[in-house]
Formats: structure tokens, sequence, C-alpha cells
């Protein structure tokens, strides 16, 4: 029996290192790594000047705590908030953390307790991220819950208007919902949120976890839409694998997040902001922004032919957070995938997400996706 709890469904494989989108498992074998850690390592694996200022800052300082000034964590402040209405950041250690402080934060500002969030999102596993989580599989077993959240169904104005009193501090929706089967806000869901937050003085979070740091073709993803949100949480890309978490506010709510208010020990450790300031000067470069917008138009060109075929139902998503909904479970596809040197992600159980690197080659593109057509297209001549 093993030593580890099972809350994880483990596949039986077992990788031992990687480079740029080539992972290599204990045998020796190797895959196209087109899960990212689940959209974490956007730069690839072993990228050298990540590697390089890690191993610098390793011989300097790798803890000191927030009881001292910290001039390394404003430099990457200053990265994140540049041309955009946040003005401010807290460094936390992971999304879940990220949107604890913003749902803390809304609530001191605000005065208020009530949050709506989205049927389908996916903020995280603590009790108020979980709380703020619209799918019933993730609380299940866990309540009592933290009160006064309000899940509202994805792109629906209605309800949207509905749920919205002088109760409500903040709405918090994922521009592209990740876990939850890789939907995109629609514009008119956009434009709605924003006009209500901004009328009726309600915050306006956006969990950018997933698709921040130039995922989905831009620095965040909120910045293809019409909205100007008063707080963003980020992490997953932020590191390329070193655990760091942040959680972005715009000015007005710099006197609420005062001295003792809210804090983390390892929140914005030396090692963790070194990367992510490569990371930042690497992934918000806009030529690199410009190269992640033509790979996923590319990667959606590669495998729009799934779209004549009848177990296809839609391919969904912007920039390289792409996801393919099949009319059946995806679980037997992934598996087929790996064993033909594929590593894929499911979104929900019909839906396979696409996550390679950023830094993912044309060529790697190509030999992923003749790969996904082969297994799809061949699936259903089985099938039928
Ligand atoms: C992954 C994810 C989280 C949770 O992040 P953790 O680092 O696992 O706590 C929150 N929100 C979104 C949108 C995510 O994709």
């Amino acid at each position: 029996m093993s030593s580890l709890f099972h809350n994880y469904a483990r596949r039986p494989l077992s990788i031992v290192k990687g480079q740029g989108t080539v992972v290599e498992d204990d045998s020796g074998k190797s895959y196209l790594d087109f899960t990212s850690g689940i959209a974490v390592t956007n730069l690839g694996h072993s990228h050298p000047a990540i590697i390089d200022v890690l191993h610098r800052q390793s011989e300097k300082l790798w803890h000191i705590s927030n009881l001292f000034d910290s001039p390394e964590q404003e430099k990457l402040a200053d990265a994140l908030v540049s041309d955009s209405p946040l003005s401010h950041a807290f460094f936390c250690n992971s999304g879940t953390e990220a949107n604890e402080a913003a749902i803390k934060l809304a609530r001191k500002h605000t005065k208020k307790s009530v949050i709506i969030t989205c049927e389908q999102s996916f903020h995280g596993r603590t009790f108020g991220a979980m709380s703020a989580t619209g799918q019933e599989k993730i609380k299940q077993g866990f309540g009592p819950l933290l009160e006064s959240f309000r899940h509202v169904p994805f792109n629906q104005l209605d309800a949207l208007e509905e749920a919205v009193d002088e109760t409500v501090a903040a709405i918090m929706i994922e521009v592209i919902q990740g876990e939850g089967g890789v939907h995109v806000i629609n514009k008119a869901f956009a434009e709605k949120v924003q006009s209500i937050c901004h009328d009726k003085d309600i915050l306006l979070i956006i969990d950018e976890v997933q698709t921040g740091i130039s995922r989905t073709g831009s620095r965040y993803a909120f910045e293809q839409f019409e909205l100007e949100p008063d707080i963003v949480t980020l992490a997953k890309g932020l590191g390329n694998g070193f655990p760091i978490g942040a959680m972005l506010g715009s000015a007005k709510l710099f006197d609420s997040f005062g001295p003792g208010t809210h804090g983390t020990t390892f929140g914005g450790n030396p090692l963790a902001v070194s990367v992510a300031q490569k990371v930042t000067e690497l992934a918000f470069d806009p030529s690199f922004i410009q190269q992640v917008n033509d790979k996923g138009t590319l990667l959606k060109e590669l495998v729009s032919p799934l779209l004549n075929n009848s177990s296809v139902k839609e391919i969904r998503g912007t920039g390289l957070l792409l996801g393919i909904e099949l009319t059946s479970e995806v679980s037997s596809i992934v598996k087929q995938a790996e064993q033909a040197g594929l590593l894929l992600v499911p979104a929900g159980s019909h839906v396979i997400r696409l996550l390679p690197p950023l830094t993912v080659t044309r060529e790697e593109l190509i030999s992923a996706s003749t790969i996904l057509n082969d297994l799809i297209l061949s699936k259903v001549s089985i099938d039928s």
C-alpha cells in the first residue's frame, strides 16, 4: 500500500526529467508535454535563463520573511501591474491563497460579505476559495462551507442581474473557465459584469490563476475584453514551476490591507521572486506574446479537421489554452495519447485540454496534433 494519501487519481507514469516541451519517464521514453503541469511550466522545462536566476539567488539568500523591506518584491510587483488598472501586489504561494486574499480584501474593503461567482468555476481548495467554486464535486463532504457565495450560470446575463443586490461585495470570474471545461466568457457577459460593478460600486475580481502570464495570448486574459478588474489573482504560470501566487489590487484598495491585516511566512520568498521576475520579463515581451498568438492560431488550425467528425462537438479557447469537447468521455483518448507519446490533461469528463508550454515549437505542435487527430478519428471508426 502507498504511503501517500490517494487524493489524486495518479497515472502510472513517473516523469524524471524535462527539456522544453519534452519530458522523459524512468524507462527513458519521451513525451510531448501538453499539460505544462496544468498551465504552470509556460516557458518549458529546464529553461536556461530561469535555472540561472534560481541558481544565483540560491547562493545569495533563500528566505528572510516579510519583516523586512523587499526591493525585489517591489520590482516584481511593478512588472505585474504596469499598464493595467492594478497598482499593488501581495505575494503568496498558490492560486487558492491568492483567492483567499482576494476574498478577504473584498470583504474588508466593502464591509459587505456576498460574492457572486459562476457555476462550473474553479477557484481553489481552501475553505474560502472552495466555497467560491461553482462545482459541487469539489465541495462534497466538506460542509458547512463559507457563507454568502452566490453562484450564477456563466455567460447568462439575466441570472447575474437577479443575483445583484446591496449586500454584494464583489463579482468573481474567470475569463476562461479552465477546470470547468475551457469555456470562454462572451463579450456581452463581460460587458454586463463590468457595467454592474461600475454602476453599483461592486468590486470585480478576476481569477487569472490559469489564464494569466500570457497563456491566452495577452499578459492577462481580461485584456482581451472591456474589463477593468479591481483585483486579479495569479499563480500557476508565474513561477514556471517554482511555487508563487499573487493578488494584484487597484489603488483604492491600498488602505484596506494595512499592516497586520493579512500575511504569509513564505509569500514573496526571494527564490520565488527571482524566478517570477525572469518569467515576467520573458513572458510579457510583446514579440513573445505575438508568437503565443500565432502558435495558438496554428494549433487551432491543425486540430480543425476534427470538427468535421461527429464525435467532436466544439473546439474552444484562445492562445495556448484550448479545449476540444467530445461527445463521449475523453479518458481513453488521454490514455492512448500517453502511449503514443503525448501528455494531455482533461478539463472535466468530455473536454481534452491542450496546454503546451508557450515556448512550444511549430514542429511539436504538428507532431502533437497528428497524434491527437489520428487517435480521435480512428477511435470513431472503431466505435462505429
Ligand atoms: C488552479 C487554479 C486555482 C487554484 O490554484 P492552486 O495553486 O492549485 O491553489 C484557482 N483558480 C483557477 C482558475 C485555477 O485554474
